[in-house]
């Protein structure tokens, strides 16, 4: 603690501010042979993060030595994805040097927020999954915790989104095209993964020795990011593996003249860490994919097994769960577990009982969505040909577990059949997860009660306390002082700078929305950010907004429990009001959406050309005075999130309850001070008890009554159509030429999925009919609200003061108290 104090000196911080020039002008002399005034931006930004970066690493270097000084647990982090945002203002945040680089820059004429532009922005996850990843990791240097992140160096990130005439078009991100400055190899620890080939089985000296033969060979090869934590000693790695093929083997191949073959190997070797998968929470069984997730598990079992030997020479195998722990951020990493078998097994020499043991004390798992297209599986078949010495492990561990069911369910065939790990020719990779595990979670309160009840009900029988509630949370310092950096300045000048160490502080808050002076204050600063907001709208989209409607945002992937439609359907609702009255009282809106469909999820993709035109229409139509204005905001990102959440008013949080696990943009939103609209549904539930009933509107169906609905098929879709005519009314918009008049049946796939049953399938299962009439009276609330500023800003600024239990700090240490163990690197005073 203290550079903040150290600075105040005007001596010191003069100093520190011709130090800084200096090392980056000379970083601009030694990688471009080039000074301050002839620097290109990117050149510039590459002197400013290298600078920045040599400072970054001491801490990195500081806590390597520390962990092994001080002999800690480390925790390995594995997601197939992350979404970390970009990084030069953040690490400089961290370092509590923000203020002195942009004084220290903006001497000679340079501004650091423009600079980070230069940046790009790794795409190496989907969504909310990838970007918790990150949230964990910042948290974790900011508690000072052992930990490193592991995943994939996709050469490819997610794709991305252009809106062309109303639709998405995807193009590829070749995001390390101009180089990644904060990436660095570390050759020494390469591995070799090993796919395919067959295993033969040794008896001869009395126990199972088993050989694996006619492999191929890719070679993984880490790529360390370093992530920094707020005003911490020590910086921890997102280490990412990057697939090669094994150079030598090919140049015997060339020089036996099979160069053909030989460069075909390298193509689909190196194919494996080419392109993260582009869906969220749905999953195909795609073969590269199972060899992405052999691919990134494997390499981090083998290195971590590795480091355990060096670092603890005096300790026997059998000990690995007191040094490393190692969590799984879904299933894709489930394999992991498998490998640490296999090497435990056939490397190690242990006994099958001894690594079993061993495999189960060092693995815990949460668990991320109980949709069923998202539970992951994988075929026999696949699985057998791809990796045959996982293959014959995960057979024998589903025999033992299989009989150790049958004592707490004797003769129950179709339950044992259900927690099953192998059944029916697939693998199923949440069973695996949880029966292999020492802790299960889920990430909310909600999903973690659904999970008992519902999905791992059986499991939970037999071992309730693996079973954990830990709800998600977010790195609340980038979605405040980066992202909103006037709201920051703000709270710190009302209670002072100890809430960005203890999240919990943002209660002192409290007060404040009692004080108009300072809601005045927090009102100016929101509607600086709407007007930030209309400005990026201007300039992309050339759509001029009105900063003094209300902002109402729903941002995040597009998928049909998100329920975007029906957010879309009650703009339609809206307009109609417009047409029927058009020279009546409205009150301005603006909504603003911004999403990603998966490429091959055709209806998520019909919805966003179903927003587009909707937009088209209350544009084009001169009743509507501009008094309505819908915005779809392309290629949604972190970058994009720090510009939309800042300004959103009214954040949309109506996914059909029961679906959404916990959410984490819903968390974003309500630290900047939107009210939120939400369903009683994964983190909104505890939101709502955080911030209270009077100051977030709540709407529609329960989670239990969506349960009812569903088992006993109770829901009568055709009976709403009938009998609700506002509803019939929007409805019927969708297929009566309204909004593409030379194709009136463009969207009557939505309609009719809305309103019809296909192939056995509910009409409708996400309830969107069902919730329309709740949603529109909740929307009127909003309305009724806005209209009573100070009562808004108020309610604005309780859900700010509230908003401190979602911090990932706060999340982290209740995963390491219950989960991990680790202890924290200490610091030299
Ligand atoms: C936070 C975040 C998400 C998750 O949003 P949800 O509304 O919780 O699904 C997705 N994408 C980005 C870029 C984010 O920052």
């Amino acid at each position: 603690m203290g550079k903040e104090y150290f600075y105040m000196n005007e001596l010191n911080r003069a100093e520190a501010k011709a130090r800084i020039l200096k090392e980056v002008e000379e970083k601009l002399h030694r990688s471009f042979g080039i000074t301050f005034d002839d620097a290109t931006p990117m050149q510039l930004y590459k002197a400013v993060a290298l600078t920045v970066r040599d400072e970054v690493m001491e801490r990195w270097t500081h806590g390597r030595e520390e962990r092994a000084e001080q002999k800690l647990k480390r925790l390995y982090y594995l997601s197939v994805e992350f979404l970390p945002g970009k990084m030069l203002v953040n690490h400089l945040l961290n370092l509590v040097e923000f203020d002195l680089y942009q004084e220290a820059l903006s001497e000679v004429g340079v501004n650091l927020m423009e600079l980070e532009a230069e940046e790009p922005e790794p795409g190496l996850g989907n969504g909310g999954l990838g970007r918790l990843a990150s949230c964990f990791m910042e948290s974790l240097a900011t508690l000072q915790l052992p930990a490193m992140g592991c995943s994939i160096r996709y050469e490819y990130g997610l794709f991305r989104q252009q809106i062309v005439d109303g639709q998405q078009v995807e193009a590829p991100d070749n995001w390390l095209e101009d180089g990644f400055i904060w990436e660095v190899p570390d050759y020494d620890d390469e591995m070799e993964i090993h796919f395919g080939g067959h295993i033969i089985e040794d008896w001869s000296e009395g126990y199972l020795k088993v050989r694996h033969e006619d492999y191929n060979t890719v070679l993984a090869l880490p790529y360390d990011v370093p992530v920094s934590g707020y005003d911490s000693d020590i910086a921890l790695s997102m280490r990412l593996w990057s697939a090669r093929s094994p150079r030598r083997i090919n140049m015997e191949q060339f020089s036996r003249g099979d160069y053909i073959k030989a460069s075909e190997e390298k193509e689909l070797a190196e194919a494996i860490s080419k392109v993260l998968y582009p869906d969220d929470n749905h999953l195909e069984g795609k073969e590269l994919r199972l060899k992405q997730h052999y691919f990134f598990t494997s390499a981090t079992i083998q290195y971590a097994v590795k480091d355990f030997k060096r670092r603890f020479p005096e300790l026997p195998i059998t000990r690995l769960a007191d040094k490393i722990a190692i969590h799984i951020n879904d299933t894709h990493p489930a394999l992991a577990i498998l490998e640490l078998m296999r090497v435990l097994l056939d490397q190690e020499g242990l006994p099958w009982e001894t690594a079993i043991a061993v495999c189960s004390k060092v693995f815990a798992y949460t668990n991320h969505t109980i949709m069923n297209e998202a539970l992951e599986t994988w075929s026999e078949d696949l699985f057998k040909v791809l990796l045959p010495r996982l293959y014959s492990i995960v057979q024998a561990i589903n025999q033992d577990f299989c009989e150790s069911l049958w004592k707490h369910y004797p003769g129950q065939f179709d339950r044992i059949a259900k927690m099953a790990i192998v059944s029916y020719g697939q693998i199923h990779m949440a069973n695996l997860a949880v029966a292999m595990s020492h802790a299960v979670n889920g990430v909310s309160k909600l999903h973690t009660r659904i999970l008992k009840q519902d999905l791992f009900a059986d499991f939970y029988r037999i071992y309730p306390g693996r079973f954990h509630a830990i709800t998600n949370g977010i790195s609340y310092r980038r979605w405040s002082l980066k992202a909103n950096p006037g709201l920051a300045h703000l709270i710190t000048e009302a209670i002072g700078p100890g809430w960005l160490r203890d999240a919990a502080e943002l209660e002192k808050l409290r007060p404040m929305a009692e004080d108009g002076a300072f809601l005045e204050k927090a009102a100016a600063i929101k509607k600086e950010n709407k007007v930030r907001l209309a400005h990026y709208v201007e300039k992309t989209q050339g759509i001029v907004l009105n900063p003094d409607s209300i902002y109402d945002v729903q941002a995040k992937r597009l998928h049909e429990y998100k329920r975007q439609l029906l957010n879309a359907l009650h703009i339609l609702y809206l307009y109609q009001q417009i047409k029927a009255n058009p020279e009546a009282d409205f009150t301005p809106r603006t909504f603003l959406f911004a999403a990603k469909a998966a490429p091959g999820y055709y209806r998520a993709k019909l919805i966003i050309s179903f927003i587009c035109q909707v937009a088209e229409l209350v544009h084009n139509d001169p009743d509507v005075k501009g008094r309505l204005k819908v915005v779809f905001l392309p290629n949604y990102n972190v970058s994009l999130a720090e510009v939309l959440i800042p300004a959103a008013e009214v954040s949309e949080q109506i996914s059909t309850a029961g679906k959404e696990a916990s959410g984490t943009s819903n968390m974003k939103f309500m630290l900047n001070g939107a009210i939120t609209l939400g369903t009683l549904d994964g983190a909104n539930v505890e939101m709502l008890d955080a911030v209270g009933e009077e100051n977030i509107i709540i709407f529609g169906m329960t989670p239990e009554e969506v349960q009812q609905a569903y088992r006993f098929n109770s829901y009568r879709q055709g009976e709403l159509y009938e009998e609700n005519l506002a509803l019939r009314r929007v409805l019927d918009m969708m297929v009566d030429g309204s909004l593409t008049p030379a194709n009136p049946h463009r969207f009557s796939e939505l309609y009719q999925a809305l309103l019809f049953s296909d192939n056995g399938g509910m009409a409708d299962p996400y309830f969107v009919l069902k919730d329309f009439d709740a949603y529109a009276a909740a929307q009127k609330k909003v309305e009724a609200l806005y209209g009573r500023p100070k009562v808004w800003q108020k309610k604005s600024v309780l859900n700010i003061a509230a908003s401190g239990v979602f911090s990932s700090d706060k999340t982290i240490r209740e995963y390491n108290r219950k989960v991990w163990h680790l202890s924290p690197v200490e610091s030299e005073e």
